[in-house]
């Protein structure tokens, strides 16, 4: 049996003592300020073995983590449709990046960008009944947890200063690729961004990516086509313009978020969320990526 616990632990002690933790994310202001000496880790093997250490239980902003389970949700409802209005190549763009739109007539390169995730949500306002409350359950169910809650201070504070997601929503409607009203699918993009979730929950929500499909309590949410799909999708473009770098470094599909967190798995074998605020220069949490690269070079263990 691999030492978990204690390489996590291991990790968690160096990164403690680490003076360069990066960046906190400033552009959300609700967001800035948050104690960048903040550190979890929570690691679920495929027996439903749990470890973790320091913050890991510490509620965050898991921000764009979340572009995985509106993904996961719309692709269960709508199936391969999908693809008819979203690409899924890596975009080599920041995720706030519109050149590229406009350049490609309105379908966005990847579901992981803002302007793709925004598109995701607009499937998902079309499709569920209560959006906001219908996604919020289906999030609690993954994560086997009801006490999973948006932020409202966070979703309003970044409905004051998202102007870059306004601008790609009207130049999604201009291209005729968004069906609903922008101020809907808006706010409902900017509450999923702004779900509160420490990193226990967020591994348990991920276990179905490492677990074909299936939750830690073994019922069924997508088909192993469609879990493969989204573990390649995380595996090249969930780092933003960094993805490269991520697979390099660690091996493992995951995602990040401008919140500090990331989710990565290993399938079949374990799913981990780290939580460490501070952000390197393309955006992703910088000492949990070095943890992540720790774990993979301890254990030997990647998709490599
Ligand atoms: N809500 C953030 C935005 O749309 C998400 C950014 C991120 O985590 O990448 O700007």
């Amino acid at each position: 049996m691999i030492g978990y616990q204690n390489i996590i632990d291991n990790i968690a002690k160096a990164a403690k003592k680490n003076k360069d933790k990066g960046k906190i994310a400033s552009y959300i202001p609700e967001l800035a300020s948050i104690d960048i000496n903040k550190f979890g880790i929570h690691l679920i093997d495929a027996d439903n073995n749990n470890f973790s250490t320091g913050d890991a239980l510490e509620g965050f902003s898991i921000q764009s983590v979340s572009k995985v389970l509106s993904l996961a949700h719309s692709f269960g409802l709508v199936g391969n449709d999908l693809w008819k209005r979203i690409d899924v190549e890596p975009s080599g763009d920041p995720f706030n990046h519109l050149s590229l739109l406009e350049l490609e007539n309105g379908i966005p390169r990847n579901p992981f960008i803002n302007a793709g995730a925004i598109v995701v949500a607009d499937i998902l306002v079309s499709h569920l009944k209560n959006p906001k409350k219908d996604f919020l359950n289906f999030v609690q169910k993954l994560a086997n947890d009801k006490t999973i809650r948006y932020n409202e201070k966070v979703a309003l504070s970044e409905k004051k200063t998202g102007f870059r997601n306004y601008a790609a929503a009207n130049l999604l409607k201009s291209y005729g690729n968004l069906i609903n009203d922008v101020d809907t699918v808006l706010d409902f993009y900017f509450h999923q961004c702004a779900l509160e979730m420490n990193c226990k929950q967020l591994a348990s929500a991920f276990f179905i990516f490492m677990n074909h499909g299936k939750c830690q309590r073994g019922k069924s949410y997508l088909n192993i086509n469609q879990v493969k799909r989204i573990n390649a999708l995380m595996l090249t473009c969930g780092f933003y313009d960094e993805a490269g770098e991520f697979a390099f470094e660690v091996g493992l599909p995951g995602k990040s978020g401008v919140g500090g967190g990331i989710v990565a798995l290993l399938p079949n074998t374990y799913c981990i969320a780290t939580w460490s605020p501070g952000l390197n220069p393309k955006g992703n949490s910088k000492l949990g990526m070095a943890a992540l690269e720790e774990l993979t070079t301890r254990t030997g263990h990647s998709i490599f």
